[in-house]
């Protein structure tokens, strides 16, 4: 075999901060309802049931400052302000004990979200796939290395929609926290190098409008600046 039968597109990548380096990303896969008052403010108990995954497409991230389009198909559009988590390694079944290890380092990410088809997709018992995954569905800010952050247990998550506070949480308020989530993700496909997890979001989602400016905030990490047209 010689060459490719279309031409090849570029690798999805975020670039690592203040390097000139960047991380290749392969997969993105979300953890849904990790932060209890999410749970209850979606409807459902916020009891430790077993985390679900769900994924976007690599291609939806967009880089910190980056200019969203309002997506077709939906009305209500909310952004999930998350932690990031960027492997540098991966593996089947990876401890809880060892589970820090195989991160690379962190991103602020927004989990976009057509709400409202989602909301279809949850009454029909179909995928939500299209609701998750879409183009500019992801956007991320540079990934700081865990060399330079340490391993982050806690800490403000947030999210200023033009300048006022609409999402806040701890990052010690996960459900199941990131050892725990890469153990259990783990033990359902084998996770790679370059996989990113969406690790959550606080309460407080609701719908965004044209022209709103976004600011996502994590403790230790670099704020997310989006501005959606
Ligand atoms: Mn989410």
């Amino acid at each position: 075999m010689s060459g490719y039968a279309i031409p090849l597109w570029d690798l999805p990548t975020l670039p690592v901060a203040d390097s000139d380096t960047a991380f290749p990303v392969r997969r993105i896969y979300c953890v849904g309802r990790n932060y209890a008052a999410h749970a209850r403010e979606m409807g459902h108990d916020p009891d430790r049931e077993p985390p679900f995954f769900f994924a976007k497409p690599a291609d939806s991230i967009v880089p910190n400052g980056g200019d969203i389009t309002y997506p077709v198909a939906t009305q209500n559009l909310h952004p999930e302000i998350e932690l990031v988590v960027a492997l540098g390694q991966g593996g089947w079944n990876i401890p809880v004990g060892k589970a820090n290890n195989f991160i690379y380092g962190y991103s602020v990410g927004l989990d976009l979200t057509r709400r409202d088809m989602q909301g279809v997709a949850k009454d029909m018992g179909r995928p939500w796939d299209l609701s998750k995954g879409f183009d500019n569905a992801a956007p991320m800010s540079a990934i700081r290395p865990v060399s330079e952050t340490g391993i982050l247990e806690s800490g403000v998550i947030s999210l200023t929609v033009n300048g006022k506070l609409r999402q806040k949480g701890n990052l010690a308020d996960m459900i199941w926290n990131v050892p725990e989530t890469i153990n259990c993700l783990s033990g359902l496909i084998e996770l790679k190098s370059g996989d990113l997890i969406f690790t959550g979001t606080p309460a407080g989602v609701a719908g965004i409008e044209r022209g709103d400016v976004l600011v996502g905030h994590v403790d230790g990490l670099d704020d997310l600046h989006v501005v959606l047209t």
